[in-house]
């Protein structure tokens, strides 16, 4: 029986202070993590990311199987490509994609476009995929450096994208990380605002990922924010049985050698308790509930309004016997500023059901009405348009 742990990956994304909209879509739903930079405008790029992102989460492999997930890339770009073509966001909309399968140290990436993965090891960072854009394509052909790029005025024109090319190819990349290595995902609102070095100081001057994301966005904000930032951090746990989550099941985490006296006192253990606690656990594990949470306000002045979005957690609410007997398992974009207020309500007291299945198929749900309610927005309230936790007031808090 494991308490709640210390959360070992997070996922933020943040407005930055320029933009009046957020397009990037991120997801972190263990062991799938991605970041996704839309393209096109307000009522596109967020549109276009939104479906890659749901799309993906629909196809992607269970396993760090690179060709299954390139497959679901594809599906993800085709999904984009219809929806335009049937009039849903704008034409001509894109984003681009950078996906992670976390399993233990092993780690697969498809990627498409100018968002990056990069593998913080021993203190030094990698970039681990190569950008599809303009100014990388010269910097490859010796015709700028890396700092001219920075201030290129193309240095936004990505040259491969999701939403454009029915024949698009995800590049995939296959990582052996080591225990203790972090996984960064990121849109090029933070690269495009540090330096490596600057976020290889912070991604790995902060035990907690989501301090270090929220310090690396600070920084980027801080830096003038010209784009919308968004940060995935995943800490990887190395001995190949552990989920990159927030979940860990001891007995497996703990098994290997000693397996068969693991067992065997598991064994004792369910006599002695007479198999109320596994079971009560068990029962937990295999419940699911739906909420609300707002993302944290870090320590900078530059902050955008916090945005509440649609969490699910596996487990049961509150706690029994001194442990939270549940487990965060998605943090998704939905913000729940787009739901009614008897939605609103519903979550923030949290909505428990059944399994992990009926928390998938009410999240689905919830997407659908929100991006409902986003489509209905007319271009009349578009300039000022932005998440708003204006009328949080009218959300109980639980
Ligand atoms: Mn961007």
């Amino acid at each position: 029986m494991t308490p709640r742990t210390k959360q070992s990956w997070t996922a933020l994304s943040d407005i930055g202070r320029v933009r009046t909209h957020n397009e990037d879509s991120v997801l972190a739903q263990p062991p799938l993590f991605v970041v996704a930079d839309g393209l096109g405008g307000h009522e596109a790029g967020e549109v276009a990311s939104a479906i890659a992102v749901e799309t993906l989460r629909d196809h992607a492999p269970r396993r760090p199987d690179a060709k299954a997930l390139a497959r679901a890339v594809k599906a993800a770009n085709r999904e984009v490509i219809r929806a335009a073509r049937e009039g849903y966001g704008k034409a001509g909309m894109g984003t681009t994609m950078t996906a992670a399968i976390v399993e233990g140290n092993r780690i697969v990436l498809a990627h498409v476009g100018d968002s990056r993965a990069y593998l913080l090891h021993a203190g030094s960072l990698q970039q681990l995929t190569e950008d599809h854009s303009m100014v990388a394509d010269m910097i490859r052909r010796g015709q700028l450096t890396e700092a001219e790029a920075r201030y290129h005025p193309n240095r936004s024109v990505i040259t491969r994208a999701l939403g454009t090319d029915p024949n698009m190819i995800a590049d995939t990349y296959e990582v052996e990380a080591d225990s203790g290595d972090r996984l960064l995902l990121c849109s090029d609102g933070l690269t495009g605002m540090l330096e490596d070095a600057a976020i290889a100081e912070m991604l790995g001057g902060y035990r907690d990922p989501t301090i270090a994301a929220r310090t690396l966005i600070d920084a980027a904000n801080d830096a003038g924010g010209h784009d919308n930032i968004s940060v995935v951090i995943v800490d990887i746990e190395g001995d190949g049985s552990a989920r990159a989550g927030a979940s860990v099941d001891a007995s497996g985490a703990r098994a290997g050698r000693g397996w068969l006296a693991v067992i065997g006192w598991l064994l004792l253990f369910t006599l002695i308790v007479g198999g109320i606690g596994v079971g009560s656990y068990r029962y937990a594990q295999s419940r699911a509930f739906v909420t609300s949470e707002t993302s944290a306000p870090g320590p900078s002045k530059y902050n955008a309004a916090p945005v509440t979005t649609v969490v699910v957690y596996r487990g049961v609410p509150g706690s029994f016997a001194n442990l939270a007997w549940n487990w965060r398992s998605e943090v998704t974009t939905i913000d729940v500023m787009l739901l009614s207020p008897a939605e609103q309500a519903r979550l923030a007291q949290k909505i428990t059901v059944a399994s992990m299945a009926d928390a998938d198929a009410l999240v689905a749900q919830l997407r659908a009405t929100a991006e409902e309610k986003l489509r209905s927005q007319q271009p009349s309230t578009a300039p000022g348009f932005a998440p708003s936790t204006e009328s949080s007031a009218a959300v109980p808090t639980p």
